[in-house]
C-alpha cells in the first residue's frame, strides 16, 4: 500500500491569499513524485498538508484511497517519514539519534541503518555543539553528515511513504552525491515525495511536477521537462 493522492486540492494559510490553487497529482505506491519550483512556490506547504500540519481548505489528500482526515495521528506518523532540511539532534550518541524513530531497534538493526547511511564510523560519538554542565562536547558534524544521520533514522523506522526535503544545494559536490546515494537507498521500494530545488537532482523520478505559484505549471518525467526547456 502507500498511495497518495492530491485531487484538486486548495489551501489558505489564512483567509486572505491562496496558497495552493488546485493541486492534483499521484504517487502510485512504490513510486517517487518530485516537486520543483522556485521558493515561495508552495512546495513545502504542500508536505505540511500532507503530515496535516493544517488541513486542506478544499479538494482532498487520500492514502490508499482513505481521505487524511479519516486517518489518525498515529497512523499518519506510522506511515509517514520525513527526512528534513535540517535535522536537531538530540544530546547523546549518534546510535542513539538514530534509534530515536523506532525504539524497540535491535543494536544490530541500528548499525546496519548506520552503515547504509555511510556513518558508521561515529556511531558512539555524541554530536557537538550542545552545552552541558561540563561545557560543550562531542562531535562536530557537517551538515551532510548532520542529514546522513536523519537518513538512518528513517531507514530504521521505515515507513511506507518518506517526504525528502532535498537541501542539497549549499553543499559541496562530493558531500551532494553521497546524500543522493543514501537517499536512494532509502526511497528503494518506497512511496516517495521528493521536494527539490533543481532538476538535476531528481532525475530518477517518476513524475516531476514544476510548481509555480500555487499550480502546476508543468510535469512529466526529466527527459520530457528537459525537452519543454
Ligand atoms: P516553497 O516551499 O515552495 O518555498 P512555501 O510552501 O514555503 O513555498 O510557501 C508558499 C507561500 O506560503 C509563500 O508565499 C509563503 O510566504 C507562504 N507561507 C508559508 N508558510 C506560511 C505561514 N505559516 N503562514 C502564512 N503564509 C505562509
Ligand atoms: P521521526 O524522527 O521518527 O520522524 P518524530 O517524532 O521526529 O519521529 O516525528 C514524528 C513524525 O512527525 C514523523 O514521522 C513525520 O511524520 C513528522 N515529522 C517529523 N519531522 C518533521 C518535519 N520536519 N516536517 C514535517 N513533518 C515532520
Amino acid at each position: 500500500g502507500g498511495t497518495v493522492r492530491f485531487e484538486d486540492v486548495r489551501f489558505s494559510y489564512d483567509a486572505g491569499r491562496e496558497i495552493l490553487k488546485g493541486i492534483s497529482f499521484e504517487v502510485p505506491a512504490g513510486r517517487t513524485v518530485a516537486i520543483v519550483g522556485p521558493s515561495g512556490a508552495g512546495k513545502s506547504t504542500l508536505s505540511r498538508l500532507l503530515f496535516r500540519f493544517y488541513d486542506v481548505s478544499g479538494g482532498r489528500i487520500t492514502i490508499d484511497g482513505q481521505d487524511l482526515r479519516e486517518v489518525s495521528q498515529e497512523s499518519l506518523r506510522a506511515a509517514i517519514g520525513m527526512v528534513p532540511q535540517d535535522t536537531v539532534l538530540f544530546n547523546d550518541t549518534i546510535a542513539y539519534n538514530i534509534r530515536y524513530g523506532r525504539p524497540a531497534a535491535s543494536e544490530a538493526e541500528v548499525e546496519e541503518a548506520a552503515r547504509l547511511a555511510r556513518i558508521d564510523g561515529f556511531i558512539r560519538a555524541t554530536p557537538k555543539g550542545f552545552k552541558t554542565e561540563v561545557g560543550e562536547r562531542g562531535l562536530k558534524l557537517s551538515g551532510g553528515e548532520k542529514q546522513r544521520v536523519a537518513i538512518a533514522r528513517t531507514l530504521l523506522k521505515a515507513p511506507p511513504i518518506l517526504v525528502l526535503d532535498e537541501a542539497t544545494s549549499a553543499l559541496d559536490s562530493h558531500t551532494e552525491k553521497e546524500i543522493q546515494d543514501a537517499l536512494d537507498r532509502v526511497s528503494e521500494g518506497r512511496t516517495t515525495l521528493v521536494i527539490a530545488h533543481r532538476l538535476s537532482t531528481v532525475v530518477s523520478a517518476d513524475e516531476i511536477l514544476v510548481l509555480a505559484d500555487g499550480k502546476v505549471a508543468e510535469r512529466g518525467c526529466h527527459a520530457e521537462l528537459l525537452a519543454k526547456g
